[in-house]
């Protein structure tokens, strides 16, 4: 079935109106209307090609919420008319270690939702900025929040699981000293996140100006990284800090903060390394510095389901898309609170 996707044919060219192929359910697929799709910052490096391999035409998108439109014979965990949401992932092996673990993230052989080789035309996924998906239901998240803020709930599907997925694993909660380094379209889920889990949240920000706003998404105290006097005051107590930038920068900054066996875990990816931090701020206080990437798909409905109880939703603007471009252009500058998502009823044009 030939459907209408927002997509580049090359890395140098914008984003345009075109025409896709979704492949026919099988016994275990879904297929869903999307309604919203959000605009992950991965997006603009992997259509622009900043990341090797970039695969065109490239239909991006990551963060997608819709309804069941199609299930197949298989399907017992969705019937048409559930609201649903799909993250990263549309397919992995099903049978290593990671997957048996719910891991699937961590799988080898996982298929990313966009730009990862699969058997349907054109040989490449195709992600969300796209009138519907056909999806096996593993990967498939239900939806408990309310109708209403459906398009709110898009960005958790990436940015909400990365950050999520840290805080649960290093045991953000009550008693615990978690930071946030950089407040966008991560650092403000992760904040709100940290918060919900009852940590006492420090929010990181090179601009003063951010205060207010950190604030008012659930941080206890707000950081100007910039200062240095501000930053000593904070020296030795850190229980982990969550780490959203992408810009390689001085680690060393937030090492220093981390009490003994604390963990700095660096969820953004910088197209250049980080300059290598000084060993001796780890050795010294047995201090770990740690990675994390998006989560599992078990771990992904869970936070969909926390996110659900607590009444968390991404702060969001919805945008055309046709205005996928502008709103590239405006993210490059962090000109956006704190996350783009698209309207995909307007993709019929
Ligand atoms: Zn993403
Ligand atoms: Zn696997």
């Amino acid at each position: 079935m030939t459907v209408k996707a927002y997509g580049a044919h090359a890395g140098d060219q914008p984003l345009e109106s075109m025409d896709i192929a979704r492949r026919v359910p099988g016994a275990h697929d879904v297929q869903i209307d999307i309604a919203y799709c959000g605009v992950c910052h991965s997006d603009i490096h992997q259509v622009r090609s900043e990341w090797a391999g970039t695969l065109y035409p490239c239909v991006p998108g990551h963060e997608i919420v819709g309804r069941v439109s199609a299930a197949g014979a298989h399907v017992s965990k969705f019937k048409v008319g559930d609201l649903v949401g799909v993250g990263c992932i549309v397919d992995s092996c099903q049978h290593c270690d990671d997957c048996a673990d719910g891991l699937e993230n961590y799988c080898d052989n996982m298929v990313g939702t966009y730009n990862f080789p699969t058997a349907d035309a054109p040989g490449h996924t195709l992600g969300g900025y796209s009138q519907q998906i056909v999806v096996h239901e593993r990967y498939v998240l239900r939806v408990r929040h309310p109708e209403t803020q459906l398009a709110a709930v898009a960005p958790l599907l990436c940015a909400g699981i990365t950050t999520y997925s840290p805080l649960r694993h290093w045991n953000a909660g009550p008693g615990k000293k978690v930071g946030v380094v950089g407040i966008g379209g991560l650092g403000h889920m992760g904040i709100k996140l940290a918060h919900a889990m009852g940590a006492h949240v420090v929010a990181f920000t090179t601009s003063e100006s951010k205060r207010q706003d950190a604030k008012a998404l659930g941080a206890d105290q707000v950081v100007v990284s910039r200062d240095a006097n501000q930053m000593q005051a904070h020296i030795n107590s850190f229980d982990l800090i969550l780490n959203t930038v992408a810009a390689p920068h001085n680690l060393d900054d937030f090492l220093t903060l981390l009490k003994r066996d604390g963990v700095l875990t660096l969820v953004g990816a910088p197209a250049s390394p980080h300059p290598s931090p000084e060993v001796f701020n780890l050795i010294s206080k047995r201090r770990s510095l740690a990675g994390s990437m998006i989560g599992g798909i078990p771990e992904t409905q869970e936070m969909l389901d926390f996110c659900a109880e607590h009444g968390i939703v991404a702060d969001i603007e919805l945008i055309g898309a046709d205005q996928i471009n502008d709103a590239y252009e405006r993210m490059l500058k962090s000109d956006v609170k704190y996350r783009f998502v698209i309207d995909n009823a307007t993709l019929a044009g």
